[in-house]
């Protein structure tokens, strides 16, 4: 079987996530044969390195032996069983070791099967709790301008980005929506630390004005990674936590991107030393290898549940796969190679890597800013240098850079204009250097330079 014969067949059948299937008129579709370490192979022989973790996902490459095994002894024993009323091994270790490593408070573990549901957790929890406890005023949630959480209609309401959302605004609950810290937009000479303190006065009026109407702030803790990898300082969490103390308001904290590691913490919270109400975690919770997400909440959040039967305060929400053991062992396997290999630690170096390697790109012309938090680096094309005018969406530069990745052997699917570099921990320096040589050339050649 050739490349040729899976696109026909995949064309004819298939449906693509976040794609304009006519794109595939001329965009190549890449039917992937296996995947090895950072490498995804086609049925050609051609390889691509991962450099996006496929959608944020893989911690530790593709078909890692140590969690393969996981998964394949986990198989032998039971693949599924429901979890209401049945539990196993694997998800009492998954939740008792997810309490001992987030912040402290987080000590019940709620489970789901994919981001967007354990932020529908997070939000219909939270409204429930001040139901139960008798503040039927509390209807509404707070979020962030630029901020992403998913795509189910919960999860899309309290999400900012027009691309996603504009098209089903009929369809959704309205948020109260706070111009966000999103240090792009600070003034020259502005540190990004003080431009987050300054943006939180906006989120302190909010709070002030509509606190007896709002159950909970969701937060995208220090990167919004589907809004073009916009980055903010850990103060903005440190104020906020405080604020939602203050006004009795929840903090959700999403980090289902960033957490496990991507912030150069496990998790982004901890770089501001805060505890939120709700914490959701995915993608890399299985690193990258089966759909699984947890909500993590307080034991005063689940004691406001715990009644008799009768008083009807029970969170009777569920998903048929909630806490499924295959997923539970690979993120046991996940949470084992942490621990073993120092992972946080080892991943310095690579952070310091994609700084230097990426150095020349902040003298390029059109770029009008390199980013990094931790493994998370991004570059943001543009028209115009100074002024940071954008390039118009409609030209789709960031689709010319992910061609001439794919022509190079490296997988850099853009936001937008923006390039980003989020690999699986397991990339060498040496491939980080060469994935910023093909990412060098590719913006040259989408920005005309
Ligand atoms: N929240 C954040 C911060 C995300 O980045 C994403 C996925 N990109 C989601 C929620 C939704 O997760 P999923 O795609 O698994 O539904």
């Amino acid at each position: 079987m050739s490349n040729q014969t899976y696109k026909q067949r995949d064309l004819n059948a298939v449906w693509h996530p976040c794609s304009q299937m006519k794109d595939h008129e001329q965009l190549p579709m890449i039917p992937i044969r296996r995947g090895q370490g950072v490498w995804l192979e086609d049925f050609e022989g051609n390889r691509y390195l991962d450099a996006i973790s496929s959608w944020w996902v893989n911690l530790f490459g593709h078909a890692n032996p140590r969690v393969n095994d996981a998964i394949k002894q986990q198989l032998d024993e039971l693949e599924h069983v429901m979890l209401a009323g049945f539990t196993h091994e694997p998800v009492i270790k998954l939740s008792e070791q997810l309490v001992a490593i987030t912040p402290a408070g987080l000590n019940r573990c709620f489970y789901a099967d994919n981001g967007s549901s354990a932020v529908e957790v997070a939000l219909k929890m939270s409204f429930h709790y001040w139901r139960n406890s008798g503040k039927e005023s509390k209807t509404r949630f707070i979020n962030l301008s630029n901020s992403y959480h998913g795509e189910t209609l919960g999860a899309l309401a309290v999400g900012d980005v027009a691309l996603y959302k504009e098209t089903y605004e009929p369809l959704l609950m309205q948020p109260i929506t706070v111009p966000g810290p999103d240090c792009y937009q600070r003034e020259a000479g502005e540190s990004c630390h003080a431009y987050s303190q300054r943006m939180y006065e906006h989120m302190e009026a909010a709070l002030n004005e509509h606190a007896e109407e709002v159950c909970a702030v969701i937060v995208e803790p220090l990167v919004q990674c589907a809004g073009n990898m916009r980055m903010y300082d850990p103060v903005y969490l440190k104020l906020l936590k405080d604020a939602c103390e203050r006004h009795g308001v929840h903090l959700i904290a999403d980090e289902i991107a960033v957490g496990f590691g991507r912030t150069g913490t496990m998790f982004a919270c901890e770089q501001a030393a805060i505890s939120p109400d709700f914490m959701c975690l995915s993608k890399g919770l299985t690193a990258g290898y089966l759909p699984l997400s947890v909500t993590l909440t307080t034991d005063n959040i689940y004691e406001c549940f715990y009644d008799d039967y009768t008083t009807q305060k029970a969170f009777l929400h569920s998903h048929s796969y909630t806490g499924n053991p295959l997923g539970c062992s690979a993120a046991l396997a996940t949470l084992k190679i942490f621990a073993e290999d120092n992972v946080i630690k080892q991943n310095k170096r690579l952070e310091e890597e994609m700084r230097t390697a990426t150095m020349h790109l902040r003298d390029h012309p059109h770029v009008g800013e390199v980013r990094q938090t931790g493994m998370i680096l991004a570059i943001e094309m543009v028209k115009e240098k100074y002024s940071k005018q954008a390039y118009p969406w409609e030209e789709r530069r960031g689709l010319q850079v992910y061609r001439h990745g794919l022509n190079n052997g490296a997988l850099l699917r853009p936001l937008g204009n923006v390039i980003y570099f989020m690999p699986p921990y397991v990339i060498t320096p040496q491939q980080i250097r060469s994935l910023a040589e093909i990412a060098t050339k590719g913006i040259d050649h989408a920005t005309d330079y």
